[in-house]
């Protein structure tokens, strides 16, 4: 248990404190926290509440979605990600995520091109506020809008061509396992000491929606347990944090749903 992370989106449908008090009765040590469950309190107030919970914060999720055709709207992304990484910080979070985008109206290259820009221009704001950025490399069919990151040789590529302790790679399993490379380039990016983060769920088999039905660990046909111990060999020691979105479950019972995961967990991992 004491790598389990949940992300607060997993439990949607509860309020901050609802989270803590819940995680906490689980002995579940650690949340990642999305932007929309501290919406009614603002991050400093959130970061005082998580401050005197005992939860540790893994990152914050997610900035990103550098690439527009329009350079006014880059410039505006540009602020955006500055203002959420004041946020990080304020929530004590030492991680930012980067769903980095895409935009269907340009070639994937000069996507990739504003990515890199984008991240160029927030980077040394990352590093004077203490918050690291992970690149998130998302499955390819997400690549007409939501990144032109997709697959970890990628997310790798562009890590290493910043050559800079303050960015690195997030490897989520839902959206890399199909890759005939991952066990490769999983371990170069621990060489690179470029691993910032680990997120698990399943796929769900068959899928009926390609972003809100991901699945529970051991449920759908991802090897979780697999591909965690390439991150152990790969000297992965950080959280694994569970990131499922799902209408099918946030429509349940969110006890019912947290007891599976920690039973999940324990199973994968086989803790007693
Ligand atoms: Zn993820």
């Amino acid at each position: 248990m004491d790598r389990l992370c949940i992300h607060s989106i997993t439990n949607k449908p509860w309020s901050l404190e609802t989270l803590i008090e819940k995680y906490i009765e689980s002995n579940i040590p650690a949340v990642t926290i999305w932007e929309d469950v501290i919406e009614g309190h603002g991050a400093r107030q959130a970061g005082d509440i998580l401050e005197k919970s005992e939860l540790k914060v893994v990152s914050y999720c997610r900035a990103g979605f550098f690439p527009d055709i329009d350079a006014v709207k880059r410039q505006e992304t540009i602020s955006r990600n500055k203002r959420m990484l004041e946020e990080a910080s304020l929530l004590g979070a030492p991680l930012l995520v980067l769903v980095c985008g895409a935009d269907p109206g340009q070639s994937l290259q000069q996507s990739r091109d504003q990515i890199k820009s984008g991240i160029e221009a927030i980077l040394p704001f990352a590093e004077n506020l203490g918050v690291k950025l992970a690149i998130e490399p998302l499955h390819p069919m997400y690549a007409d809008t939501r990144s032109a990151i997709n697959t970890l040789a990628n997310a790798n590529d562009l890590a290493e061509s910043f050559d800079s302790e303050w960015i690195g790679v997030a490897v989520d399993v839902y959206h890399v396992w199909w890759d005939p490379e991952l066990k490769t380039q999983i371990l170069r990016c621990g060489r690179n000491g470029n691993i910032l983060a680990f997120h698990i769920c399943d796929w769900n088999v068959p899928t009926e929606d390609l972003l809100l039905d991901r699945e529970i660990m051991g449920k759908g046909c991802i090897p979780v347990k697999q591909i965690s111990k390439w991150m152990d060999e790969a000297g992965f020691t950080g959280y694994r944090e569970v990131e499922i979105f799902s209408n099918r479950y946030w429509a349940q019972d969110q006890d019912v749903f947290l007891r599976e995961i920690v039973t999940a967990y324990h199973k994968i991992y086989s803790i007693n």
